[in-house]
């Protein structure tokens, strides 16, 4: 519960600091996740401790200006084809 509110306020944070930014993918059941295209079995998103987030055209902030904010609340973001991959950093909590 700690990791999970953790990462929900961390969100939060993330979403008032950049406008634009909306979470197409959050909590995922198991069955779910494994009908995904590249889903790994051990995904944060299981324990909804993870998030896919895209952005509204031209509020993408810059790799190092989302990482270091992500950072501060201690999430690791992961830049896939069509989206960022944010979840809660190894050891956080
Ligand atoms: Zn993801």
């Amino acid at each position: 519960m700690k990791r999970y509110s953790r990462f929900v306020w961390g969100v939060y944070y993330l979403r008032h600091r950049f406008a634009g930014l909306s979470v197409t993918s959050w909590g995922r059941s198991p069955l779910h996740n494994a009908g995904l295209p590249g889903s790994v079995a051990d995904s944060q998103h299981l324990e909804w401790t993870a998030a896919d987030l895209v952005w509204d055209p031209g509020t993408r902030p810059a790799d190092g200006t989302l990482k270091a904010a992500a950072r501060e609340v201690g999430i690791e973001v992961q830049h896939e084809a069509d989206h960022d991959h944010i979840e809660l950093a190894t050891g956080w909590l």
